[in-house]
Parts: structure tokens; sequence; C-alpha cells
């Protein structure tokens, strides 16, 4: 296992990370147990977690008794991330939980879970909100480090990024979505850990391939070739991977010994040769290059977004991925942005901005049928007429 800085916080970080998201729920708790001891025996050194994953801080805080009998407490680096809150005893009170839970004396790295931008923050990132109480925490040495995990848009991100408060960063690149690429430059400029949330499921269930992805990355498998290409960036520190069992364990870590040189590199190389030629000749000159130019959108759609799935099902069949995402889109969840395709009103705003000259409604509609899997209505503009709604408004 090859390990990497996490920027200034200065923790050499194995270059996979053990996500214990999914330990929760009914799975048995000796599932949880092994599948994170057998990682750590493979020599992974960080594992991550939340307040909010169920019962998951509970288990990891029993698999790590059972770890620390054999394995110094300083060779293992835990993170865990709690919700900003307004309301500052609410947070003290999550903070407290998770210490005990994880019974731990002190946590390697706690994030801020989840903000979106600065000002649905802006009241805990004062000193006399979560962010002087995590401050005080670092001062005792209960909390090492601090950094923040994110779902949000690229300028939300980047203005948290900016305000240099954070060590780190946990947020959602992959190479089927390179949406957040100049977030992860700036948070190389200011040498902050950079840690890739959920490279194999939320970058496209590359741990269930379609058969044609699956060609195209040969001879490496998809979630391989993800990894191997987030790993060729030397401002990407570490990415999480979530096996069920410790079976599922070594067919994440295919990569953990790559550092983009040598034999692997001209393996990599040539597999990205195939995956980008099958890209753009399945999508022809509708081409989104997910630059995020187009936006913000006045009817909060997502743009670059919807259209990464677009085409990541038309040009390699993820439609089980591409609709489980779209489904989800409007839900009022948190990590899912904007609204669906059909809610754009074909105003124009985006089609000035967009370098590649997209026809965006189109697209978004041709979109929203593709992936929408509920019955589907016209579009909200007169798509025959091809007639602006705002002028529609106006007569
Ligand atoms: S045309 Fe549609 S997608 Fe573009 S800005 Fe207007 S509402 Fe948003
Ligand atoms: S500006 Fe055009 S190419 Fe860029 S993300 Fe928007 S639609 Fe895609």
């Amino acid at each position: 296992m090859k390990y990497r800085r996490f920027g200034r916080t200065e923790m050499m970080l194995s270059q996979f990370s053990l996500g214990c998201m999914q330990f929760t729920g009914k799975s048995p708790e000796r599932n949880a147990i092994e599948t994170i001891e057998h990682a750590v025996k493979l020599g992974v050194n960080h594992l991550e977690t939340a307040r909010g994953y169920g019962n998951s801080e509970e288990r990891l805080g029993k698999a790590l008794k059972k770890i620390l009998k054999k394995v110094p407490r300083e060779d293992l680096y835990i993170t865990t991330k709690i919700g900003p809150s307004s309301d500052l005893d609410e947070f003290k009170k999550n903070f407290d939980l998770s210490m005990s839970t994880l019974d731990l004396d002190y946590i390697d790295n706690l994030d801020f879970h989840g903000p979106g931008n600065y000002n649905t923050i802006a009241p805990a990132m004062s000193e006399r909100g979560c962010l002087g109480f995590v401050r005080k925490m670092m001062a005792e040495g209960v909390v090492h480090h601090f950094g923040f995990s994110t779902h949000g848009y690229p300028t939300g991100v980047m203005d948290l990024v900016n305000t240099n408060e954070f060590e780190s960063i946990n947020l959602h690149y992959y190479y089927f979505y390179q949406g957040l690429r100049k977030v992860v430059e700036r948070a190389a400029e200011l040498d902050m850990g950079v840690f890739i949330i959920s490279p194999n499921n939320q970058g496209g269930k590359l741990q269930n391939p379609t058969e044609s992805l699956s060609k195209a990355c040969a001879p490496l498998l998809p979630m391989t070739f993800n990894h191997m290409w987030l790993l060729n960036q030397p401002q990407v520190h570490t990415l999480s991977f979530g096996p069920a069992n410790p079976e599922q364990i070594e067919n994440n870590l295919i990569a953990q010994n790559y550092d983009g040189t040598g034999e692997g590199r001209v393996v990599f190389d040539k597999a990205l040769e195939q995956v980008e030629e099958s890209y753009r000749a399945s999508l022809g000159a509708d081409f989104c290059t997910v630059c995020n130019k187009c936006l913000p959108c006045p009817e909060n759609i997502n743009i670059p977004g919807l259209l990464n799935w677009r085409q990541m099902n038309k040009a390699f069949s993820m439609t089980e991925y591409a609709q489980g995402r779209y489904e989800k889109v409007g839900s009022g969840g948190a990590w899912i942005l904007g609204v669906k395709g059909d809610q754009c009103t074909k105003c124009g705003d985006c089609l000035p901005r967009c370098p590649e000259q997209l026809n965006i409604p189109d697209l978004l509609w041709s979109t929203h049928k593709e992936l929408e899997t509920g019955a589907i209505s016209g579009p909200t503009w007169d798509h025959e007429g091809d007639l602006l709604k705002k002028d529609l408004r106006s007569d």
C-alpha cells in the first residue's frame, strides 16, 4: 500500500480509505468488524465514518477496540463527520456522542458534514459557533485536524475552500464527473488534503459495471481504471472504498501500489484512449465537458450533472446508475442538487455561456425522457413551436 501526504495535515494516509457508511442497520456486526480488521491488516490506515451514518460509529468503535490491542493508535487515522449547526449546543452534543461512541480520546480528523456553500453555514463559521468550538477542541488536542465533506455546486464548494479555514476536503470527483476539477486544483494550491468520496458507487456503480464499460476499460476493471485516473493526480490523496465484506476488499485495492508511473501507467493510458474514443464516438457533437460555465440556472437545474448522467447512459448503457441518480433529483435530499430537466423554461440564459454551443434545453428534455422512470408530461416550454416561456408570460 502506498501512502500520500494529506496536505498540510501532514498525516500520511493510505491511498485507499475505508468508508464505514455501509456498516449500518441490520448487516451483521461481526461482518463489519471483520471487514474493518481485514482492511487494516492490508495496510489501510484511514477509516472514515459520520455521526449521521446510523450505527456505523458504534461498529467502528467496537472494531477499533480489537484492532488497537495490536496496532498503535498513532498508526491509524480516524475521520468522523458532524453536520454544522447554528445551534452550538446541538453540535457539541453530537460531538460528545461521536467521541463516546467511537470510544476515542482524540479524533484525527473532524469534518463538517455536507455543506454546499458558505452562506448556509455562516452562523457555524464564527468564533462563537461550531468553528470556535472545533478550534478549542484542536487547542486541547481532542481534534487533530479539521475539514469538510460536500456534495455542492462547484461555486459554493470553491467559496468554502477559499475561506482557508479547512485543512482538507472530502468531495465527489471522478473520471465520470470532473466538474470539481478547479476545486481540486485550488485545494492543492492551499495545500489541503483531498479525499474522494465513493469513487466506485457514486462514480458510476463501477463495482457492477456494464458490459460496454468493461470492454472499453479492458484489461483494467472499470473501478481500477477510475482509481488510476484519480491517482495519476498528485493533488488527490486518498480514495474511499466501501466493501460489504472482507472478500470484496482485494478487488478494491488493485491500485494500492499505483503511483502513476511504470508499466501500470502504460496500461492505463491505453485504456484511457479506448474509453475516450467510445465516449466521444457515441455522443458526437453533443458532448458536454462538464465545465459548469452554463451555471447558474434560474430554475436551479444542475445542467452539467444531468447532462453527465445522460452521457454515461448513452455511451456506456449505465442506465441503472443514471436513472437511480435522476430519480432522486428534486426529492429534497441534501445530496442531489437542483430539479429535473423538465423544469427548464427555455429562458435561454445558459445558452451563450456554453462554449460547446449545446442546445441545453433540448438535451435536458432528452435527459428527462431517457432517465425519468415515472410518468412523463410535456416540457414546461412549448417544444414544437420553439417559443420561450418567458415570451409567453409577457403576452
Ligand atoms: S434555458 Fe433552461 S437550463 Fe438554461 S438557464 Fe434557462 S431554465 Fe435553466
Ligand atoms: S457550459 Fe455547456 S459544456 Fe459546459 S457544463 Fe454547461 S452544458 Fe456542459
